[in-house]
């Protein structure tokens, strides 16, 4: 079972990329932000609880994220879905681990499990960009747009993911698993690469 994490500022790209990335590989995409967004829809006081950290452009509590994941990851089969089938091939994981806690929950996880992370890609977008796509997106995304996809809650996330998750880059490079990609190329190319990387059999 293949485990890949995608590393990215919000509007980095993750999202439209582990998307692409799951059909062409077979892998199942995790991602946690469209998992929380189906849980806010619940109206149950963890749903109610979800959708205002989500709102605000908050991290939700590490503990209820580790179990979420942990419920999906165990023995390759993913409790939550009704294919269970699907999960085999193993998973991309978009939006976790956000933080090094759940990074190194992560890890304590696979490696309970005899398994570990193949490779850990970094889509690199420089800030300006970031931010000139993030309001461009607060600005375009009309009647589908995220409650959290507001201008100041997209700059609030792009500063969480400054001081909380972009100390993964330096933790995973550590362990000699980082990749960095060019998020800043043509779409389809970063695809491309994205998927010679998940399909080289070279160790990472
Ligand atoms: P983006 O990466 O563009 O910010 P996501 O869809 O990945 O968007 O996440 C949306 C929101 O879901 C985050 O701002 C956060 O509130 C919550 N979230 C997603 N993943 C996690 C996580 N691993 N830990 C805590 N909160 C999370």
């Amino acid at each position: 079972m293949k485990l890949i994490v995608l590393l990215g500022a919000p509007g980095a790209g993750k999202g439209t990329q582990a998307k692409r990335i799951s059909e062409i590989t077979g892998l199942r995409d995790m991602s946690t932000g469209e998992m929380l967004r189906r849980e806010a829809q619940e109206d149950t006081p963890l749903g109610r609880t979800i959708s205002e950290t989500i709102g605000g452009g908050n991290l939700v509590p590490d503990e209820l994220m580790v179990n979420l994941i942990r419920g999906c990851i165990k023995d390759g089969k993913c409790r939550r879905c009704q294919s269970p089938e699907l999960c085999h091939a193993g998973f991309i994981l978009d939006g976790f681990p956000r933080n090094i806690t759940q990074a190194k929950a992560l890890d304590a996880m696979v490696r309970e499990q005899g398994r570990r992370v193949h490779h850990v890609i970094l889509l690199d977008v420089d800030e300006k960009i970031l931010k000139d796509r993030i309001e461009s997106r607060a600005r375009n995304s009309g009647d589908e747009r995220r409650s959290d996809d507001t201008a100041s809650t997209l700059l609030h996330r792009l500063s969480i993911y400054k001081s909380l998750t972009s100390p993964l880059i330096p933790y995973y490079e550590g362990q000699g698993i980082l990749r960095r990609l060019d998020g800043m190329k043509p779409m389809d190319v970063v695809t491309q690469e994205l998927t010679e990387i998940i399909t080289s059999r070279r160790a990472a």
